[in-house]
């Protein structure tokens, strides 16, 4: 195409040729195996032993999925090691007491070794917990 075709266009004298719309992929098809491999683990896991491994106050008994030991991470989400078999009561109280969780073990910190340092007046000593 010689460039004097294209002056029309940068002038906005003919109508621009609009490009189809290609949408941007939702998962990637990394993420899609992935979350195909995570759902096999999930079936595989409760079809083992459906009952919940966290137990906590108002625990269904029964598991509706898994709970995270670790946060999710593309090094750990799929590892069956981090994973435990929660049901939604208990997935939702480990989300709401992060520090009650690590304690019991129910989840781990991504910083470990967490370090809390408490001063007590009547002791004059310094308590350090590691969490
Ligand atoms: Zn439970």
């Amino acid at each position: 195409m010689p460039a004097y075709d294209r002056f029309p266009i940068k002038l906005g004298l003919t109508p621009k040729v609009e490009k189809a719309k290609k949408p941007i992929k939702q998962r990637s098809e990394k993420r899609v195996k992935e979350q195909k491999e995570y759902v096999k683990i999930v079936k595989e896991m409760l079809a083992e032993n459906p009952n919940c491994d966290i137990r906590e106050d108002g625990c269904q008994t029964v598991a509706t999925g898994l709970h995270h030991v670790k946060k999710r991470s593309p090094a750990t989400w799929l590892d069956k090691r981090w994973l435990k078999r929660a049901c939604d009561n208990c997935n939702s109280w480990v989300e709401l007491h992060p520090l009650e969780a690590i304690k019991k073990g129910h989840s781990v910190s991504k910083h470990l070794p967490i370090q809390v340092t408490v001063i007590d007046p009547e002791l004059k000593a310094v308590i350090v917990e590691q969490i």
